[in-house]
């Protein structure tokens, strides 16, 4: 079979990006390579996300616009996956008459099953069951990405939290650790192929293993990562505060390996909010929590997620927002308008916080992190810092990137070393989202 086009387009957050990854593999198999222009491609697949409505709009939108392409090509193949996939399931094949195939979250290891129904039966696929199969990633092969640095590996789905404002456990299921031995495979495959950093990912990495008694703890996995010879730096992303065990943040200073980086999402600085968010901890354990990481390493980089105008916030509720995000100074904060998400307990809460003022308190909220990011981002400048060197930055083609261990990106005029290297760079100015280095021999 001769090689065909994919265009893949993944929206959302890193767990989709690891999901788009398995995707691209399971169809390179299929002799689909990628292209960057849907004009040009043979299956068009969407990886969906529905966490806010934002990026629910675009995949609907962009499917609005593959439409005339269809109509072109009626041999082209258009697919959508991921959470938006499930959670409107069929109705998407019913509203996209021109969609070829919907797959559910835990389905995505089922594609080339859809495909080859679809090319021999010409049969629409529809694949949206949470409950069949309780690991999506048992049924993929394992097939590493080659020349990259760095990748990301998932080490569980699914969330049994229930935030009142979050569609998660609804698209995802619950949460399920994979087993240990797995992901330590998959990560000593990695290694073998020259990747220096890992990123773990799950919902809610703080309770990986929790459900399952036989299995080692976070801190467990990440000791047992740290003994796998060419893996240089260690990441893990999301964290819930509730969760984060002092075994946990005693690992940040212990582990050599493991990047000082924390994503802690905090949504809101108001107890009376947070408890209508069900998320199982108050403003005051939260900032005790932030103590104990910086005692633990004094220089480690917190970022965190704030909403703004959830169901019933008063201005007293934002203005605590604003008190805690200077309290705390994070380095970054991710901060969206709150929006209703189906099947959530807050889309039927009636005490909804008018647009205009969800919004003039967003851009309240940016603008207060903006300063704070600029005073962190300065305070690198003059410091030496080890980047582990990614690739060409997209500003500039002559230039290279990379990150620090805590995460800033650095740009750096080029060198000759390869991809995967640790440069040592010193900081000679710090952007909004960024820094530059210069090469220190
Ligand atoms: S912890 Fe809460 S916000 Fe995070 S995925 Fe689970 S339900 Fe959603």
């Amino acid at each position: 079979m001769g090689s065909r086009n994919l265009y893949l387009h993944n929206f959302g957050c890193q767990m989709n990006v690891y999901d788009s990854e398995r995707i691209r593999q399971l169809l390179a198999a299929r002799n689909y390579r990628l292209v960057e222009d849907p004009s040009e491609a043979d299956l068009i697949f969407l990886n969906t996300c529905s966490v806010r409505a934002k990026p629910e709009q675009k995949v609907y939108s962009a499917l609005g616009r593959f439409q005339s392409l269809k109509k072109k090509r009626p041999s082209l193949i258009i697919g959508v996956g991921g959470c938006l996939a499930q959670q409107e399931g069929e109705k998407f094949l019913h509203r996209f008459p021109y969609l070829d195939f919907v797959l559910g979250t835990k389905e995505l290891g089922r594609i080339n099953e859809v495909l080859d129904n679809l090319e021999t039966l010409g049969k629409r696929g529809l694949a949206v069951s949470l409950g069949g199969r309780i690991d999506p990633y048992a049924s993929l092969p394992l097939f590493p990405s080659p020349s990259k640095a760095t990748a990301f590996i998932a080490i569980m789905q699914g969330c049994d939290n229930f935030c009142s404002f979050c569609i998660v456990p609804f698209v995802r299921g619950r949460e399920v650790s994979r087993p240990s031995r797995e992901i330590l495979e998959e990560i000593r495959a990695l290694a073998a192929q020259g990747v220096k950093e890992v990123t773990l990912l799950g919902q809610n990495v703080n309770s990986y293993g929790n459900k399952t008694p036989d299995e080692i703890s976070f801190t467990g996995l990440l000791e047992a990562i740290h003994e796998i010879q060419g893996i240089e730096r260690i990441r893990f992303t999301t964290s819930h505060p509730k969760d984060l065990s002092p075994e946990l943040i005693r690992s940040f200073g212990r582990l050599a390996k493991l990047c000082e980086h924390i994503h802690l999402p905090l949504q809101s600085g108001s107890n009376r909010v947070l408890k209508r968010m069900n998320r199982g901890y108050a403003r005051e354990e939260y900032l005790e929590k932030v103590n104990q990481l910086r005692k633990a390493c004094p220089q480690i980089n917190i970022t965190s997620d704030m909403i703004v105008g959830f169901p019933g916030e008063e201005e007293a509720d934002f203005q605590s927002t604003l008190d805690v995000v200077e309290q705390v100074q994070f380095d970054d904060l991710f901060s969206f308008k709150y929006s209703d998400r189906s099947y959530t307990r807050a889309a039927g809460f009636q005490d909804k916080v008018p647009e205009e003022v969800s919004r003039r308190r967003l851009m309240e909220l940016q603008a207060r992190q903006r300063k704070i990011t600029s005073k962190r981002n300065k305070a690198w400048e003059g410091r030496q810092v080890e980047v582990l060197l990614e690739g060409r930055s997209k500003e500039n083609a002559e230039e290279k990137t990379g990150r620090t261990r805590t995460n800033h990106i650095v740009n750096f005029p080029g060198t000759d070393d390869p991809i995967g290297s640790l440069v040592q760079l010193r900081v000679v100015k710090a952007f909004a989202h960024s820094l530059r280095g210069e090469r220190i021999v």
